[in-house]
């Protein structure tokens, strides 16, 4: 079934999963919302005690409504296996300490998700789980600072909200070098939210893990709450047991939004794909604005980089806008944000509708001026996620509001 399967497009696979049999029942998944499992005998809790994973007991370990999930998304990145989550970040947290102990070292990339630096910097540093950051520039010094304690490689591509660009094959081959010199087995790590694997298969170029927050793309309609592990089996063995204890299960009813969103997952990020590129273009001509970064656009300056490892650029399109007389340049970020009338003003990402948001008043808030220096993030910065309305409707809305400052 597997073999059948991988041989489909990605939008067949998202909206049939392994379902390519015939079958007397549902055509959507119901959502089965339940804590517990109804046993036909006890026979039933002696075969889940021996083992037998077709038993269901309690929905903190398995649910069919997120079973479904988790076997369409493995079967997106042809992967083995997939564990969901109630969030992104339960599943970020959980895949790396599933991994780290206290005493060991993971290395990074420095542009990463907000919530992810400040639990490295404020949590894991408690636990004595240190991580030392490598510039995408210089990813042939991960050989290098790799020593005993490192069990870890992780990285962002493209980065938020500066939309830079790690090279996917260079941490696996640096990784591998740097395995060769310790002998011992480094995990890497990607979080693929901003790519998404629409854009990019991170596994396929030699990845071990990918986590994604399925809030954004996956989810796509600013209406649930999730978060993915994609893995080889033997690493999700471990995966499930320890999401088992620290209880970052997904809800049944938002596995069912984001198996309905699976369905025209395809379509949706696609048409972002085209928004995104064809609003980068237009603000790249506006007077008003200072820079503009897209991994597709050729003033990019890993431009190579992204026709390299991306199939599509992504819908996320950062501004930076220019200070004017009346207004600095953090205040007219603001005002910008403020005048928009299709663009919703609001943090996250991934939806079918355009949103804007401040970094240094949202995903990065809380960093002093050394670490937005060093994430290259600016006050004057707008990082739009932009959605699926006419082009047309969206362009003219920057327009007006641009022209406002
Ligand atoms: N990773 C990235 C790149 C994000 O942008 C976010 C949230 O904005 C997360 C992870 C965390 O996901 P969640 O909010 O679903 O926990």
């Amino acid at each position: 079934m597997k073999k059948k399967t991988q041989k489909l497009s990605l939008s067949t696979r998202a909206l049939h999963g392994k379902k390519l049999y015939a079958f007397k029942g549902p055509v959507a998944t119901p959502i089965y919302q339940t804590s517990t499992y109804r046993f036909e005998s006890s026979d039933d809790a002696i075969r889940y005690a021996k083992g037998d994973p077709s038993v269901y007991v309690y929905s903190r370990y398995h649910n069919p409504t997120v079973h479904d999930v988790e076997e369409k998304l493995a079967l997106l990145y042809d992967a083995d296996d997939a564990v969901l989550f109630s969030s992104g970040m339960a599943a970020i947290t959980t895949a790396v300490l599933c991994i780290t102990k206290p005493g060991d070292t993971i290395i990074s990339t420095p542009a990463l998700y907000g919530g992810t630096y400040r639990w490295f910097r404020d949590e894991l540093s408690q636990q004595n789980i240190a991580v030392r950051y490598v510039e995408p520039d210089k990813l042939d010094r991960i050989p290098q600072i790799a020593d005993e304690t490192t069990k870890l490689v992780y990285f962002e591509t493209p980065t938020n909200p500066t939309l830079g660009l790690v090279d996917i094959q260079a941490i696996a081959r640096q990784t591998q070098q740097a395995e060769k010199k310790i002998g011992r087995r480094i995990f890497t790590m990607i979080d693929n939210t901003f790519g998404t694997v629409l854009n990019q298969n991170p596994l396929a170029s030699g990845i071990d893990i990918s986590v994604e927050s399925a809030t954004k793309y996956l989810g796509g309609h600013s209406d649930l709450l999730g978060g993915v592990i994609v893995a080889p089996s033997g690493y999700i063995k471990n995966v499930r047991t320890l999401a088992k204890y620290l209880g970052g299960c997904a809800d049944p009813f938002a596995a069912y939004l984001l198996n309905r969103s699976l369905a025209t997952f395809e379509l949706r990020v696609r048409r972002q794909n085209e928004n995104a590129f064809a609003l980068a273009k237009f603000l790249e001509r506006h007077p008003r604005v200072k820079r503009v970064l897209y991994p597709g656009l050729p003033s990019h300056p890993q431009y190579a980089l992204a026709k390299k490892q991306m199939v599509g650029f992504g819908g996320m399109v950062t501004i930076e806008v220019k200070a004017s007389k009346k207004y600095s340049s953090v205040e007219a970020a603001a005002k910008v944000c403020d005048s928009l009338s299709v663009a919703v003003n609001a943090m996250s990402l991934g939806g079918v509708e355009t949103l804007v948001s401040i970094p240094v008043y949202s995903s990065h808030v809380f960093m002093s001026d050394e670490e937005l220096r060093q994430h290259g993030v600016t006050a004057g910065m707008i990082r739009i996620s932009v959605g699926i309305e006419d082009i047309a409707d969206l362009r003219e809305d920057f327009d007006q509001a641009l022209k406002r400052i």
